[in-house]
């Protein structure tokens, strides 16, 4: 890292008009305006907040762009104006490893451990047929609790085969034949069909779970997080009283709130040419452009989102980016769902392989802990429009109220009302599996580091933000350091 003082005359020289052969003019911009970073980071979601936060605290300056309002990406938490309270209804729950707990002592918040309310009863009901709750009939492999145990088992001696997926997508040369299979094959060549009614819960917003490909599923549902969720492991932890964007308002005063995190930013262009990266940015106070050593991109990759940030793309970047497609997933608060708070369904078609439900739908409907609210997870392997999917959730909750007569039995008569509701596209980033047998990973992590550029986020590590600190920390961050 520079000294500031030799920092800010490195600055002075970026002013002059032969800098690059940039678009950016970097003499329209007002010196107030300028802000000299050593890393501009692209999105303050879990991977660009968590990275922010470490080149902080060791010593580096830091500019974080985020498109919303506020930093925490896929952290939701409403604020119950009836009862005050906070409900996290995007992350949940985190592995309950030295990096999370770290993380929310330097801030000073708090962490519980995971638990589930015993008080709750899980049911299945056909939401697409007719909604009558049904139990799952003994053609259906995981309608016998000991089988879905042992299908667990099953699932963690496979997972430990391939040690290397724990970190990132460090995938060997030829990679092996299982990871490339679709998961309904996988679970009918190892006779682990029973654990279908689990996963199809667990690999939430993915997409039809029996024809994703093993390999996300795998890097979804790590061996740490099956042990953790059946009381083989140390269980996972969820937020104390203040929801987890609590911690992500405390990170945005950390960075120094306005000075260094920019909110409700359009990123226009970025060109990294120069001697420097610069980013040229809208905010709701006028232009800014920030002067960078490296830049960290921390959306998703998607192309689309890279060409919205005006990124100078590569041909080599724009190939590898171009291969991905992507899942839709929201989740939703609703309140006065007329369903009993002490029930919770799930999505199933007994009639379809597996028993698995079809999707786009609703995975689940769960009574919240909070009085009169439920949440609900829908999910869809192709675009959708929100207006589409509260139609889909209000129409599954008067079948699943009419069809089981919850109303005759005294449920609130208040209509229903979506009071959190947020679309969480694009959601997982796949490519195919003839591209991963090609060595797509090896070309996506070759990138790192090139034109003064780091990636982060799930597209690299996996939908799990335990997962993504760890990888930060033992791959990203090491080498984003050594480079500034
Ligand atoms: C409903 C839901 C529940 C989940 N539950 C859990 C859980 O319980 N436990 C767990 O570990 N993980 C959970 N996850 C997954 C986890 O939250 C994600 O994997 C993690 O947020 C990924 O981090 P990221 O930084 O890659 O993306 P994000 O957190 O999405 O961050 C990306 C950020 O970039 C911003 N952005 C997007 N476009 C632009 C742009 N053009 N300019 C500037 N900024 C932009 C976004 O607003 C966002 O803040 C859940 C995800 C969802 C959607």
């Amino acid at each position: 890292m520079l000294p500031t003082k030799q920092f800010l005359s490195a600055a002075l020289l970026l002013l002059s008009p032969s800098f690059g052969a940039a678009t950016i003019d970097i003499g329209s911009y007002l010196s107030n305006t300028i802000l000299v970073r050593d890393v501009a980071i692209i999105g303050g979601g879990s991977s660009g907040t968590y990275a922010a936060v470490q080149l902080k605290r060791s010593g580096y300056s830091v500019a974080v762009v985020e498109k919303a309002g506020r930093l925490g990406g896929h952290v939701d938490t409403y604020q119950d104006p009836a009862t005050g309270a906070a409900l996290d209804y995007g992350v949940v729950a985190l592995l309950n490893t030295s990096v999370v707990r770290d993380y929310f002592s330097f801030f000073n918040e708090g962490l519980t451990t995971f638990t589930t309310d015993p008080s709750i009863t899980g049911v299945y009901a056909n939401f697409k047929k007719d909604g009558k709750i049904a139990a799952p009939p003994a053609t259906v492999p995981w309608a016998d609790p000991a089988a879905v145990f042992a299908s667990l088992l099953g699932y963690g001696a496979q997972i430990s085969q391939y040690p290397f997926l724990v970190d990132g997508y460090n995938l060997p040369n030829p990679v092996p034949e299982d990871l490339l299979l679709p998961f309904g094959e996988f679970l009918s060549k190892h006779n682990l069909g029973a654990l279908a009614g689990t996963f199809f819960n667990l690999v939430s917003g993915v997409g039809n779970l029996l024809a994703t490909t093993t390999l996300y599923v795998f890097k979804y549902v790590p061996k740490t997080t099956i042990d953790a969720f059946s009381g083989l492991g140390t269980p996972p932890l969820t937020s104390t009283g203040n929801g987890f964007q609590a911690l992500y308002n405390k990170a945005f005063a950390y960075l120094g709130s306005g000075a260094n995190v920019i909110l409700n930013a359009k990123v226009r262009v970025i060109e990294r040419d120069g001697p420097r990266v610069l980013v040229a940015v809208t905010t709701p106070s006028g232009p800014k452009l920030i002067i960078a050593k490296e830049l960290l991109v921390a959306v998703q990759p998607k192309l689309s989102v890279l060409q919205e940030i005006g990124l100078d793309l590569t041909r080599e970047e724009r190939g590898i980016f171009g291969q991905f497609n992507n899942s839709y997933y929201w989740d939703i608060v609703i309140k006065n769902s007329g369903l009993p708070a002490d029930l919770s369904f799930t999505n199933a078609d007994f009639d379809a392989p597996l028993g698995i439900a079809p999707l786009p739908g609703i995975q689940n409907i769960s009574p919240a802990r909070v009085k009169d609210l439920t949440l609900t997870y829908y999910t869809s392997p192709s675009s959708k429009t929100d207006a589409e999917v509260k139609a889909d959730v209000l129409a599954t909750l008067a079948r699943l109220r009419t069809a089981n007569n919850f109303t005759a039995a005294g449920a609130s008569p208040a209509a229903p009302e979506l009071v959190g509701f947020n679309n969480h596209q694009p959601f997982w980033l796949t490519v195919p599996p003839a591209a991963i047998a090609s060595g797509f990973y090896g070309q996506l992590n070759g990138l790192q580091g090139k034109k003064k550029t780091w990636w982060t986020g799930a597209t690299f590590v996996a939908h799990d933000s335990s997962a993504i600190w760890a990888w930060s920390e033992a791959s990203l961050l090491p080498k984003l350091k050594a480079a500034l």
